[in-house]
């Protein structure tokens, strides 16, 4: 048995029809760094840094937070190591934020002033993280992730940022990487929907299945009452990540799923059918997805996939999912 999780381990994430597919871990602290390398992770997928400022009175300075990104970099050494900029959520708590943001209580917070829409109102406190994951890109590959965006005008506000704290690195004489990669989350129905900007802006794009299921279905995530409702499988939800598939391929630019769906055995196969080559997941995770990576054929899953996505009743819908 444990030889058997070692070879897991070590082999190539190819399927039956030889296709390489990545699978990557998402962390919430560096120290997880160590756990989705024991597990044979191709990088990290989603560092959601916000895990920094949590649960503390003071924001992390440029220094605390460099080192920490420096960390998951070196035991990463050579792979991509992509890290999301701030996002605090409706669910997480965090106090020395809530403060700056001029006690500003949101009457919906999953609607309000969450993730870019906050940093681009704080353009200091953005500024710092970003020179601090820029400086962390000088020890390996970094790749910088946005999240929430859905207007055009987000994504230039966070380039011209992006270019700002490199000046400023300049001025100050600090190491990064020039030419670091910068994506964006596939969150919010909206960019999905019109996906242009983020093609002729960005290098990667990364599907947060957890908000875009959300924002579709009109489902808070966190609510027990309505999670019967929160489904994966809508087929509102299934075409846009299949749009977001299909556009990212015609131009050229990686896409992955980084939401829970990427972590769920049951929707492995659905997702290599419509086409899904990067996956990334909690650490847990990633050897179950593998199994079952090993044992796909995109090529036969392909059709089958492409009919259930042209039907809209969940019994069909289950049904032929079984049948994957
Ligand atoms: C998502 O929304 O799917 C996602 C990966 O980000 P988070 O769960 O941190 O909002
Ligand atoms: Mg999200």
């Amino acid at each position: 048995e444990r030889n058997k999780r070692m070879r897991l381990k070590t082999a190539r994430a190819a399927t039956l029809d030889g296709e390489l597919i990545e699978l990557h871990a998402n962390i919430e602290l560096p120290q997880d760094a160590e756990r989705a390398k024991e597990v044979g992770a191709d990088g990290i997928g989603l560092f959601r840094s916000e895990f920094l400022f949590m649960n503390r009175d003071e924001l992390p300075d440029e220094d605390e937070q460099y080192e920490a990104y420096r960390h998951v970099v070196k035991a990463f050494a050579g792979k991509p190591v992509t890290i999301r900029t701030l996002d605090i959520g409706a669910d997480k708590e965090a106090r020395a934020l809530r403060s700056r943001a001029g006690d500003h209580l949101s009457p919906n917070p999953a609607l309000g002033l969450r993730a870019i829409r906050f940093c681009l109102t704080e353009p200091q406190i953005f500024l710092t993280q970003l020179r601090a994951i820029l400086r962390a890109s000088q020890h390996g590959r970094v790749r910088l992730l946005i999240p929430m965006l859905a207007h055009a005008q987000e994504i230039v506000q966070a380039l011209a940022l992006i270019e700002e704290a490199k000046a400023q690195l300049r001025e100050s004489r600090h190491k990064f990487s020039a030419d670091i990669e910068v994506g964006g989350m596939i969150e919010i129905p909206a960019a999905a929907l019109v996906l242009g900007p983020f093609l002729r802006h960005l290098d990667f794009l990364s599907i947060g299945t957890n908000d875009l299921i959300q924002y579709t279905l009109a489902i808070d995530r966190s609510d027990g009452a309505v999670a019967h409702l929160y489904d994966p499988l809508h087929p509102a939800v299934l075409q846009l990540i299949l749009k977001t598939l299909h556009a990212g391929a015609r131009a050229g630019l990686p896409v992955s799923v980084c939401g829970e769906m990427a972590g769920d055995p049951k929707l492995t196969r659905l997702l290599l059918g419509m086409g899904l080559r990067q996956f990334s997941m909690h650490s847990a995770q990633l050897l179950e997805v593998k199994q079952q990576v090993l044992k796909a054929d995109t090529a036969l899953l392909a059709p089958q996939v492409s009919r259930l996505l042209k039907v809209d009743e969940p019994e069909k819908i289950a049904e032929l999912m079984a049948r994957l």
